[in-house]
C-alpha cells in the first residue's frame, strides 16, 4: 500500500470553484487561496447558515491507541460514501496543528483513500488561521506586559497573570520561562510560559464564536489575571479585544477544500480535546448544515471526552441537535483493551477482542445517555481476521447496535457505503432526542460529579480544598452556569492511562480548575495534562524534507 502522501499526490485535484459549485457556494462568495483552497465570504456564510439545517452526524471513537483509530479517516470516508449515494453531504474537520505533525502522530487529514487535499498545505500553513490565532494570543501577552511596564493602572498582580504566550510547535523548553529580564529599561520581570496554539483560549473562542461580533465579545471576556484582591482583569480591561478581533477577521471565514473523491470539506479551527472542547469551528458547522442535507464532523479523542464535550459544550451552546453518532472502533485497539501487548496486536486473538469489547460497549451506552442513536464503524486493518470482526458484531448485536465493517481507507467511498446506508436509515428514522447530560443550573462540582459517574463510571471525584474554593468564587462571580470541560487522558475512562477496558469504581482526581470565561467553560484538570507537548526521541520532523523537484516528502 502506498503512503498517505503518495496516494494524495496521485489524486487529480479539481479547481476549488468546481467544488464550491457542487456545495452550492457561488463564485462571488469564494476567496480563493491558490487553486485548491478558498475561504468563504462572511456575507454568504451568514445567509447560508440561516437556512434550515441538515442532519448533524458526529464521528467519535473508542478509547484509542496512540496511533489513532481512524476517526478523521472515517469522517472523510463516510462523507464521500454519502455523497456517492446521492445525499448532499459536507465534511467538517479540524485544522491540523504543527505540533503532532512534526511529533509522533503525523498530520490530521485522514488516510489511505479517505483524505482531504491538498494534504501538504492543510497540514502545514494552510490559509494561515493558526498563525493569526497565535498572533492574537501574543498581542494580548504583549499588551499585558506593556500595561505593567507603563505603571499598571489596572493593578494586575504580576504573580497572578494566567494569560500565557502561544506557539504552534511542540517545544518543551518554553513551558515555563521568565520574561522581562535585563534591567530597568526592559519589561517587568515575571514568570510566564508558552502553550501550543491549539491549547490557547483564543482557539476555543474562535471555534465557539457565532460570528465576528460574538468573537470580539468572547475575546473581551477572557481573563488575563487577577488583582491582589482577587478580582479579575479581562482582555477588554487591557483594551486588546478589538485588535485581536481585527487580527482574526479573515481567519474566521471557513476554509473549503476537497476530498480525494471530490467531496466538499470545511476544514476550520482546531482546539485541543483536553484543555478545550476538541472540534471544528461552529461557524463552519453551521455553514455546512445550511448548505447540505448532512454534515459529518469529528470530535477528538475517545467518546468519553470528544463526544461528551461536543454534546455538553458545543451542541448545548449553539443549540445543535445531532441526529446520529458513529463510534469508530478497531480490532487492534479492542485487543489492547482485552490485555494484549502492543507487540502482539498483529496476531489473531478472538478471546482478547471479546474481553476488550467492553470498552466499545460502554461508549455506546454513554452516547445513548444523550439521546443520540449510534452506529459502530469497524475501521478495517489488513491484519484483522473474520473471526475477530464477527466477535465485535455479535457483542454489538447483543446491545441492539449495528456494527458495520468499513474499508474506506483502502477502497474510498465504496468501502463506507454500508455505513452510509445505516446512517441514512438512522437519520430517516428521526429517533434522536438529544439532550445534554446535565442542566446549566447545576453547581459546577456537581456537573463534574455527573460526568465522572455517568460517563467515566467513577465512584466519586476528589476535590482539593483549593479547587472547591475556586469553584465557589466563580459561582459567586456569575460563572456557575458554564459547562465543564474535563482535561484527562484519552486512553482510559479513568484518569489512569494504563487502566484499559472498562474500569469502574475509581476516583477521579481533580488537580486544578481553570476558568475559560471567553470560551465559556470551566476546565477541570484531572491528571498530567500537557498544554505544551514535547517532541519524541525520533520526531517525524527528522524524515520530512523536499525531493529533487521541490515537493514535500515524509509527511504522513
Ligand atoms: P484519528 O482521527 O482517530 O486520530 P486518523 O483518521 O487520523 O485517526 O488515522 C490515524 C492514522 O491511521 C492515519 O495515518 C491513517 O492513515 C491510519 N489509518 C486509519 N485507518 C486505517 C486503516 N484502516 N488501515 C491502515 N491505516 C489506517
Ligand atoms: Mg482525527
Amino acid at each position: 500500500m502506498a503512503s498517505d502522501l503518495e496516494i494524495a499526490r496521485k489524486a487529480t485535484l479539481r479547481p476549488i470553484q468546481d467544488i464550491a459549485a457542487r456545495a452550492g457556494i457561488p463564485d462571488d462568495a469564494l476567496e480563493p487561496y491558490g487553486k485548491y483552497k478558498a475561504k468563504i465570504g462572511t456575507a454568504f456564510v451568514a445567509e447560508a447558515s440561516a437556512r434550515p439545517p441538515g442532519a448533524l452526524v458526529l464521528v467519535t471513537g473508542i478509547s484509542p491507541t496512540p496511533a489513532g483509530e481512524g476517526k478523521t479517516t472515517t469522517t472523510v470516508g463516510l462523507g464521500d460514501a454519502l455523497n456517492s449515494l446521492g445525499t448532499r453531504t459536507m465534511i467538517c474537520l479540524r485544522e491540523p496543528s504543527l505540533g503532532p505533525c512534526f511529533g509522533v502522530k503525523g498530520g490530521a487529514t485522514g488516510g489511505g483513500y479517505a483524505q482531504v487535499l491538498p494534504m501538504e498545505d492543510i497540514n502545514l500553513h494552510f490559509t494561515g488561521d493558526f498563525h493569526a490565532i497565535t498572533s492574537a494570543n501574543n498581542l494580548l501577552s504583549a499588551m499585558v506586559d506593556n500595561h505593567l511596564y507603563w505603571g499598571n493602572e489596572l493593578g494586575l498582580d504580576p504573580r497572578r497573570i494566567t494569560w500565557r504566550r502561544a506557539m504552534d510547535m511542540n517545544d518543551r523548553n518554553l513551558r515555563d520561562c521568565v520574561v522581562g529580564m535585563g534591567g530597568a529599561s526592559q519589561g517587568v520581570v515575571r514568570e510566564d510560559g508558552f502553550d501550543i496554539t491549539v491549547a490557547s483560549e483564543v482557539m476555543a473562542v474562535f471555534c465557539l464564536a457565532k460570528d465576528l461580533q460574538d468573537l470580539q465579545d468572547r475575546l473581551g471576556r477572557m481573563i488575563v489575571g487577577r488583582r491582589r484582591d482577587g478580582t479579575a482583569v479581562t482582555a477588554r480591561d487591557v483594551k486588546a479585544d478589538g485588535a485581536m478581533a481585527a487580527l482574526l477577521r479573515d481567519a474566521l471565514s471557513p476554509n473549503l477544500v476537497q476530498t480525494i473523491e471530490g467531496s466538499p470539506a470545511l476544514v476550520h479551527g482546531g482546539p485541543f480535546a483536553n484543555i478545550a472542547h476538541g472540534c471544528n469551528s461552529l461557524v463552519a458547522t453551521r455553514l455546512g448544515l445550511g448548505l447540505s442535507d448532512v454534515v459529518v464532523t469529528e470530535a477528538g479523542f475517545g467518546a468519553d471526552l470528544g463526544a461528551e464535550k461536543f454534546f455538553d459544550i458545543k451542541a448545548r451552546m449553539a443549540g445543535l441537535s445531532p441526529a446520529c453518532c458513529v463510534i469508530v472502533a478497531t480490532v487492534r485497539a479492542l485487543k489492547m483493551h482485552g490485555g494484549v501487548a502492543k507487540s502482539d496486536l498483529g496476531r489473531e486473538d478472538v478471546a482478547a477482542v471479546e474481553r476488550g469489547v467492553v470498552n466499545l460497549a460502554r461508549h455506546v451506552e454513554n452516547v445513548h445517555k444523550f439521546g443520540v442513536p449510534v452506529v459502530v464503524a469497524l475501521n478495517r486493518f489488513t491484519s484483522d481476521t473474520a473471526a475477530e470482526v464477527e466477535a465485535i458484531r455479535a457483542a454489538m448485536a447483543r446491545l441492539d447496535t449495528q456494527a458495520i465493517l468499513c474499508t474506506h481507507w483502502g477502497d474510498g467511498a465504496a468501502g463506507a457505503q454500508d455505513l452510509a446506508r445505516a446512517v441514512q436509515a438512522r437519520i430517516a428514522a428521526g429517533a434522536a432526542r438529544f439532550q445534554p447530560l446535565y442542566p446549566d443550573a447545576m453547581p459546577l462540582a456537581d456537573k463534574l460529579r455527573t460526568i465522572a459517574r455517568e460517563i467515566y463510571r467513577a465512584a466519586d471525584v476528589s476535590f482539593p480544598a483549593a479547587v472547591l474554593q475556586k469553584l465557589a468564587r466563580w459561582e459567586a462571580e456569575g460563572f456557575g452556569h458554564l459547562p465543564v470541560c474535563v482535561a484527562k487522558t484519552q486512553y482510559s475512562f479513568s484518569a489512569d492511562p494504563t487502566a484499559l477496558g472498562a474500569p469502574s469504581g475509581h476516583v477521579l482526581p481533580v488537580r486544578d480548575v481553570r476558568l475559560s470565561a471567553g470560551a465559556g467553560f470551566v476546565v477541570a484538570v484531572c491528571g498530567e495534562i500537557m498544554t505544551m507537548p514535547g517532541l519524541p526521541r525520533r520526531p517525524a520532523a527528522e524524515t520530512i524534507g523536499l525531493d529533487a523537484e521541490g515537493r514535500i516528502d515524509g509527511l504522513f
